[in-house]
């Protein structure tokens, strides 16, 4: 007889030979796979109708050429993709992602991901994750104009309201958010702001959008230390990253009480042992779009450094928010040593494998990022009932509503995670609560 071992091993092997090379994605099909050990023991009925190989193969995958023109008339060709893995409870949703890292096995681990996330939030969206190999840095405001109106030349057929709505993630912010609209109206002809989320306020976004997956990570994060009888107030927060996500949880961690230590971009990080002056940072990246280097140039006390890692600070809370596997187990087992008891993935599966069994070791509490950082696509989705409905909400209604999404997210994973007898673990409660609601949509409408 086969164990549930070998037949996970089966699903597994299997993927990675029809995905090959595609080694972000084999590693996040890898980690839910193992949660879901415990439940096909249980419940046999997951594995039937072929419900696990579904799960894994994305409904569609789209890749486009996207040719364009740059400053010097030179003609420029990046690649375009939209995986839409999974509409088994409402319209595909999820990100895209201008970064040169960009492929395809990228965006299919981001959107395997988004699918559980999703589910999480309790709100009707499927999963799905877009992108390109297009770098945004040192291109002026022309290139990154003319290249989201390429983009969407493609894209544009592929998504709608009730079809695919995507939304920003790495290299993508409000300003491409909006020339992206933009070229979407023109070609459909129609001012369909369920389209796209993350849209201006005063062309149909929402409030709290902007904070919201920085925000939502801090709000998990306190309920997880609520847990164990501690708050953010008076803690020592390390958080990674520079970008949405960082900024906003910088914003909120310090607004509980907690100082932040440092945060860091792709050359280098910066010490920070007062406190983030968050309006500071705000200006140099947000607005003047500069490297974290320049924020020495301007704080008191704050250092640079281009060696060593953000990891080696020591501190009571580690948020990575930048990008996957940027903290590996060595950085783990020293943030551990330090005295690190709390961890939240504001950024996709930024904890390699081995971090993670580091933490679970060693008893820190771990927040997964599709738990952590879902906050960001549940105020999308909240964009997209104001939208339907014609209506825009208040800054405090909206965060009020993120913030319920986030504790009821904590309470799934913490009371699934009793449930199969795993407590305290929520990368497994988080996975299997995610995949149950969409396994059960799945089986309920047939084999498709
Ligand atoms: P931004 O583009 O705003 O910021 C990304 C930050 O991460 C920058 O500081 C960037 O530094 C750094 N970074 C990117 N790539 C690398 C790399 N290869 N090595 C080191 N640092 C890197 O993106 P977001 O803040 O939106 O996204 C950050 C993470 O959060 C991603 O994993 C994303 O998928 C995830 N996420 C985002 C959501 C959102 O609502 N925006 C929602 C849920 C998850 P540099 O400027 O030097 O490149």
């Amino acid at each position: 007889m086969t164990t549930i071992d070998e037949e996970v091993a089966g699903y597994y092997d299997k993927l990675v030979r029809r995905n090959a090379g595609e080694v972000e994605f084999h590693q996040a099909v890898a980690e839910v796979l193992d949660s879901l050990k415990i439940v096909l023991e249980k419940d046999r009925h997951y594995a039937d109708y072929g419900l696990i190989e579904r799960l894994c193969e994305p409904e569609r995958q789209i890749m486009f050429r996207v040719p364009w023109m740059d400053d010097n008339n030179d003609i420029r060709v990046n690649r375009g993709f939209r995986v839409q893995f999974n509409s088994a409870l409402g319209p595909y949703k999820g990100g895209l992602r201008f970064h040169p890292s960009v492929n395809l096995g990228i965006i299919k681990f981001l959107g395997f991901e988004q699918i559980f996330k999703n589910s999480l939030t309790g709100l009707p969206i499927g999963g799905g994750k877009g992108g390109s190999d297009f770098d945004p840095k040192g291109k002026s405001e022309g290139e990154i104009m003319r290249f989201c109106q390429a983009f969407m030349t493609e894209l544009w057929r592929h998504i709608g309201q009730y079809r695919d709505v995507p939304a920003g993630d790495i290299g993508v912010g409000g300003r491409e958010i909006g020339y992206l609209f933009g070229q979407y109206r023109r070609l459909a002809n129609q001012h369909e702001s369920g389209v796209l989320t993350g849209k201006g306020l005063n062309w149909g976004g929402s409030l709290v959008r902007t904070e919201a997956t920085g925000y939502g990570c801090v709000y998990f994060t306190n309920e997880m230390m609520k847990a164990r009888g501690e708050s953010l107030d008076g803690a020592k927060v390390i958080v990674s990253g520079s970008g949405n996500v960082a900024i906003y949880a910088i914003e909120k961690a310090q607004e509980l009480g907690a100082t932040v230590l440092g945060f860091s971009d792709s050359t280098g990080w910066v010490e920070t042992p007062n406190g983030v002056d968050v309006e500071l940072l705000k200006d140099i990246k947000e607005v003047r779009r500069e490297r974290v280097s320049e924020y020495v140039e301007e704080a008191q006390g704050a250092t640079y450094h281009e060696n060593g890692s953000i990891w080696d600070l020591t501190a009571d809370v580690a948020l990575p928010c930048a990008t996957q596997n940027e903290l590996d187990g060595e950085h783990a087992k020293g943030l551990v040593e330090r005295g690190v008891r709390y961890v939240a993935e504001g950024a996709n599966m930024p904890s390699t494998p081995e971090a993670i069994e580091v933490f679970r070791d060693n008893k820190v509490s771990f927040g997964p990022g599709k738990a952590a950082n879902a906050g960001g696509v549940a105020t999308s989705a909240l964009e997209m009932q104001q939208n339907a409905s014609r209506d825009s909400w208040s800054f405090d209604y909206t965060d009020e509503r993120l913030h319920g999404i986030m504790s009821n997210i904590f309470t799934m994973a913490d009371e699934t995670a009793k449930e199969y007898g795993r407590e305290g673990d929520y990368v497994v409660g988080s996975n299997i609560a995610g995949f149950k609601k969409v396994a059960d949509a799945m089986l309920a409408q047939g084999v498709i």
